[in-house]
């Protein structure tokens, strides 16, 4: 029997660009509207976290009353929704397809707020057919995404694991001898790290163009 491929993709800065695209424009014009009406601009402050992001510290800098804070949210939501399809990294939906075409199983893995990441997938409409809903895995912060791998390890299957941070490549090797007997028996599964220079990585790619290449030469 064919052995059928898994690919876990992870979701902010792998497949979607979150700070630069999404909320880059987004934070621009409140760091702006924040420095004229409160003389400064706490640059941490407004680069806020993305897995934690939430309006309210804006609404709070501005000075916004309470009462509007509920409308301008919803506001600010349609506009994020309405820019995020544009916030795909380029060529990242055809590596998908593509894998989708050659019968490989796809898996979405993201950590952060379940609630608004599963909004942020929910909105991107591209996305929706090539992930089955029982493959979508919404992990909160106090979770672990390695949890959510090591669940798809067995002999079954290859499995590639796609995530800008190194954090949870770090955390997979540091599990159970079982995730690193399953690695030495295992050398189609990769670690790839796009778009950061700072971990550990079995492959890196910093474009979709190479991220195929690489898919490609592991198969
Ligand atoms: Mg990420």
């Amino acid at each position: 029997m064919r052995q059928q491929d898994i690919i876990l993709w992870d979701f902010d800065h792998t497949i979607l660009n979150t700070e630069q695209g999404l909320y880059g424009p987004l934070l621009d014009q409140l760091a702006k509207e924040i420095a004229r009406e409160r003389q400064f601009v706490d640059e941490m402050f407004v680069r806020a976290n993305d897995q934690t992001f939430t309006f309210s510290i804006f609404f709070e800098l501005l000075g916004i009353d309470r009462s509007l804070w509920g409308a301008l949210e919803a506001e600010l939501q349609a506009d994020l929704r309405r820019r995020m399809p544009d916030c795909l990294y380029p060529g990242v939906l055809e590596v998908i397809k593509q894998q989708h075409e050659r019968g490989s199983r796809q898996v979405l893995v993201t950590a952060g707020d379940p609630d608004y990441q599963r909004w942020k997938f929910g909105s991107l409409e591209s996305l929706q057919p090539f992930f089955a809903s029982e493959d979508r895995h919404f992990v909160p912060l106090s979770g672990s995404k390695a949890d959510v791998v090591v669940e798809h390890l067995d002999l079954r299957h290859r499995l590639t694991f796609i995530d800008d941070s190194a954090r949870w490549h770090y955390e997979l090797l540091s599990r159970t001898s079982r995730v690193r007997h399953l690695r030495a028996m295992w050398p189609d599964t990769l670690g790839v790290l796009s778009h950061r220079d700072d971990g550990y990585l079995w492959g890196v790619f910093q474009s979709a163009e190479e991220l195929k290449r690489l898919l490609a030469n592991d198969r």
